[in-house]
């Protein structure tokens, strides 16, 4: 199965805000730098390739000067509103540097449920790849209210990966995939390369939170897994800290935990 990700020819690819910033809120351009060159290079590889970015709430709060956490929806809008054009203009001056145009796509659950507004989504991530244009999606925070939002993007880039018909999803994290405890507390942490089925087990090792920057934790990486696995489409979580991990991925290297999708026989009703 690893040598077969060689042949994923769309690919989506998911950084977290704690491998975008630093603890100070303030962009990692080192780690976003190496990032960007990557995917170009995948891209004049022939690849195509989706970026699913976080990090909008917390840099426009560092932006901002506003030293807390955001607790209200109105205050995270606000916060995503300056940071999502930070991280825009960061994304669109370094890939320009290697020859590639980048779009917004700014997404909320509505457009991924609801008929029309997918077909739409669908069609312009298709026009924007024939294009040779990387698209960059986030949720659009200052829209989407509480009750109705992803809230962490691992979530919303398995959604992508359906819609864009992709043929790998990866999840970029400050963790190097899923442990079988808790390696920032158990020094017997074992990382698990393989997940066939997302059994209870399995679930039981996801639960806890992620780090106190990001939204999403192993739960809702577990959750994108289930969503990209019903649509055959394997995923992969692996660390965001170093450079070159996704071609190391592309070449049938074991990095991370690789998520088998659901096979055909094992599907509900089959
Ligand atoms: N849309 C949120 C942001 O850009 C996602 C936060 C997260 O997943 O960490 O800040």
């Amino acid at each position: 199965m690893r040598e077969a990700l060689e042949k994923a020819r769309r690919l989506v690819v998911k950084v977290g805000t704690s491998t975008l910033t630093y603890g100070s809120g303030k962009l990692n351009l080192d780690r976003i730098e190496h990032l960007v060159r990557e995917l170009a290079d995948l891209a004049h590889s022939g690849r195509q390739v989706i970026l699913v970015s976080s990090g909008a709430i917390v840099v426009g709060r560092t932006r901002l000067g506003i030293p807390r956490r955001p607790s209200s929806t109105p205050e995270k809008q606000a916060m995503a509103a300056v940071g999502q054009g930070i991280l825009m203009q960061t994304y669109e001056k370094l890939f320009a540097e290697y020859g590639l145009n980048v779009a917004q796509v700014l997404l909320t659950k509505e457009d991924v449920t609801n008929g029309k507004r997918y077909e739409n989504a669908c069609n312009t991530f298709n026009m924007l790849l024939e294009y040779g244009v990387i698209p960059i999606v986030n949720e659009n925070d200052t829209v989407a209210t509480e009750e109705i939002e992803f809230g962490d993007n691992d979530t919303l880039s398995a959604y992508v990966a359906v819609l864009a018909r992709a043929d790998l999803l990866v999840l970029l994290s400050d963790i190097e995939g899923l442990y079988t405890a808790d390696p920032r507390r158990d020094p017997a942490a074992r990382l698990i390369p393989l997940v066939e089925g997302i059994t209870p087990a399995i679930e039981e090792l996801a639960s806890g939170a992620g780090s106190d920057r990001g939204i999403g934790g192993m739960v809702t990486k577990i959750e994108a897994a289930r969503i990209a696995g019903a649509a055959q489409i394997p995923l992969i979580i692996a660390s965001g800290e170093k450079p070159g991990l996704i071609k190391s991925i592309l070449a049938g290297e074991e990095i991370g935990t690789l998520f088998l999708p659901v096979r055909a026989d094992q599907q509900e009703g089959k």
